[in-house]
């Protein structure tokens, strides 16, 4: 049987591409990968996303993406897809338990964050530990907090915090930014922003919480504890893409490239939507929309070839 869509990856992007897909009759098949609802299920609380006044915990939200998805017709498969030939007609999804034929293709594998692995890093992730300033600075109002990275986001990041913590120092490897020119001034005139040259962190420390951070000067190996109530990074991100590579078109940073205002891509029939086509904004309301934008592209597109 070839499928009239088949979606990869349960995140925002893929459940409201996925509503969509079915409540315009497409009976999509959904896959939901190693990390069934996405990033989101890796925090706790959503404060930022709309209908939600009080906020909601971030497995919850996701639990309900699912459920709505599944009232209209959405087919879900706990698969992980392994290999894709997006190039034949019909498209062809193998999955780790069984091979699948589409005439259309939604990718939505998201994107995750690069962290440094060191020791409190992911004990402490959900309790002072993120690599999202955007969705969890608010919860720092009046704290100490540490970022890492030495680039434009992590420029973005830290500036972003000054508006909640107290202080934000920015640890950086070597003995520069190399963040763009306006964004190192910014933050160098910043004075809630204390910037640590040839710095590294080794550890993130706190029982339940982080309550803070062993730094080394890389140059002179000396060490010290910086009292801490949040630890952020800003080390860049890394689309799940690798599955796509001589089919799909990827830039330098492994995003997906797709047509401006649209979710389509070089090949016909295969659309893009969430964190994996997105470096900028990496918010689930901004996933969601792509993904409601590419189930519409392919009804279009299905319509079209009627
Ligand atoms: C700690 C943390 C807190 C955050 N808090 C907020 C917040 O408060 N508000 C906010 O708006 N955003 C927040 N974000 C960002 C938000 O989670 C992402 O922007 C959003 O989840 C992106 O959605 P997505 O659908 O593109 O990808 P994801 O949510 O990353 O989902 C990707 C999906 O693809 C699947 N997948 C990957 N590869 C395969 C494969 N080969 N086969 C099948 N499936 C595959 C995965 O299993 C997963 O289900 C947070 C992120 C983090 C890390």
């Amino acid at each position: 049987m070839v499928e009239k869509v088949v979606i990869i990856g349960s995140g925002p992007a893929g459940w409201t591409a996925a509503l969509y897909a079915a409540r315009a009759d497409l009976a999509p098949v959904l896959f939901e990968g190693m990390q069934p609802g996405g990033l989101l299920t890796t925090t706790t609380e959503v404060e930022n996303f709309p209908g939600f006044p009080e906020g909601i915990m971030g497995p919850d939200m996701m639990e309900l993406f699912k459920r709505q998805a599944e009232r209209f017709g959405t087919k879900t498969h706990a698969e992980t897809v392994v290999e894709v030939d997006l190039k034949s007609d019909p498209k062809v999804v193998k999955t780790d338990k069984g091979t699948y034929e589409a005439q259309t293709v939604i990718v939505s594998t998201g994107a995750s964050a690069m962290w440094l692995g060191i020791p409190g890093e992911e004990r402490l992730k959900t309790k002072g530990v993120s690599a999202c300033a955007t969705c969890d600075g608010f919860f720092f109002r009046g704290k100490e907090v540490v970022v890492v990275g030495g680039g434009d986001s992590a420029a973005e990041e830290s500036t972003f915090l000054t508006k909640f913590a107290a202080k934000v120092y920015l640890l950086v490897r070597k003995e520069a930014m190399r963040a763009s020119k306006i964004m190192v001034e910014r933050v160098r005139k910043n004075e809630k922003i204390e910037a640590l040259f040839n710095t590294e962190a080794v550890e993130v420390l706190g029982a339940d919480r982080v309550e803070g951070v062993r730094i080394k000067n890389n140059q002179t190996g000396a060490e010290k504890t910086l009292i801490a109530g949040g630890y952020f990074t800003a080390i860049g991100h890394r689309p799940n893409t690798d599955l796509f590579k001589g089919q799909l078109e990827i830039d330098v940073k492994g995003y997906l490239v797709h047509e401006h205002d649209s979710s389509k891509t070089a090949i016909p029939g295969v659309f893009v939507a969430g964190d994996a086509a997105d470096h900028r904004y990496r918010q689930a309301v901004t996933a969601a929309g792509m993904g409601c934008m590419a189930a519409m592209d392919v009804e279009r597109y299905l319509a079209s070839r009627e």
